[in-house]
């Protein structure tokens, strides 16, 4: 029986080689995203429903992983063991760039793909803590992002930026997303932080679980980030998106973003590419977040690193560029 099968596979591959054109043999690719109530996750699903729909014509099968976020996601593409990623637009900026975390570690092949979602800082906290904006968390236990993830890359910028120390945090914990709403609604901290687009999973259980909050994020200081780096723009989080959060929430944030490594061969970046753009209402029903995704916005805004060849093959050919 094994020997059967082993050589009905054996001939089916031996087939499988000689009949078919290059194109449409068995290549697979992986998407890395992040926790799975968050919006990369979905992302990546959306992206690969669209692609694998062509499965047979193409022969690329796209499947998704759920990981720590962007910075895990863009040093994964940077060591060629996940050929695309979802990505905070302001840690594409400083991989491609070798600025701030990405120093000692500059990504320069780094490769734009298209941008996605707004992803706004997202503060969440309990109605009983005391924390009415982003200067109020001082003293508060407060969850950062867990490491990997362009959430955490972020606060260490503001944290930075409003002239905290670590300490200045009564509690500064690193669950990961999936964690974090559990861990407000039993009173383990006091609110959490975090980049995503909206409306997203993970906000919408914690606010329903234990009526939590969603605050601004307003300061001089976020004042001037804002106006220094080109990554950031002031945000709003629409007021009656969520349960008992009915005004607009002030904030500042990134997009997110697409991405790829320059070793990834322009034939599957474009079969890629062209699936989510050509496909572009489809794409579009598959999350609430991407309601106002528009095609001329999304193949230039908020990316750095140079277009993928790829992606710019698909764009001219569907009259983007
Ligand atoms: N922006 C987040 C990060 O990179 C991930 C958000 C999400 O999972 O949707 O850490």
């Amino acid at each position: 029986m094994k020997v059967r099968t082993f050589l009905a596979a054996a001939s089916a591959a031996v087939l499988v080689t000689q009949a078919l054109p290059a194109a449409a043999q068995q290549q697979f690719i992986s998407i890395g995203t992040g926790g799975v109530t968050g919006v990369y996750y979905p992302t990546g699903g959306a992206i690969c429903r669209l692609v694998n729909k062509d499965r047979k014509e193409h022969g690329i099968r796209c499947s998704v992983e759920s990981t720590g976020g962007s910075i895990y996601n863009i040093n994964t593409i940077k060591g060629g063991e996940l050929e695309f990623g979802v990505a905070q637009s302001d840690w594409q900026y400083h991989a491609f760039n070798g600025t701030s975390k990405f120093a000692d570690n500059q990504f320069e092949g780094l490769r734009a793909v298209f941008s996605v979602h707004p992803e706004p800082v997202t503060i969440l906290a309990r109605r009983d803590s005391g924390i009415d904006n982003i200067t109020d968390v001082v003293g508060k236990r407060f969850n950062i992002g867990n490491d990997g993830s362009g959430t955490l890359g972020t606060w260490e910028v503001i944290e930075a930026a409003m002239g905290w120390s670590r300490d200045d945090l009564a509690l500064a914990a690193k669950m990961k997303s999936a964690e974090t709403g559990g861990a407000l609604c039993d009173n383990k901290i006091d609110g959490y932080f975090w980049l995503v687009g909206h409306p997203s999973a993970l906000t919408h259980e914690t606010i329903a679980s234990c009526d939590a909050k969603i605050v601004s994020a307003i300061a001089p200081e976020i004042d001037a980030l804002v106006a220094e780096r080109p990554y950031y723009r002031k945000a709003v989080i629409p007021g009656g998106m969520y349960p008992g959060n009915d005004e607009d929430v002030q904030t500042f944030g990134v997009g997110a973003t697409f991405v790829t490594s320059a070793d990834v061969p322009d034939e599957v970046v474009y079969i890629v590419a062209k699936a989510v753009l050509a496909n572009l209402d489809d794409f579009r029903r598959l999350h609430p977040a991407f309601a106002n995704l528009k095609a001329e916005e999304m193949v230039k805004d908020s990316l750095s690193a140079p277009l993928h060849p790829g992606a710019i093959k698909a764009f001219e050919e569907l009259g983007l560029m």
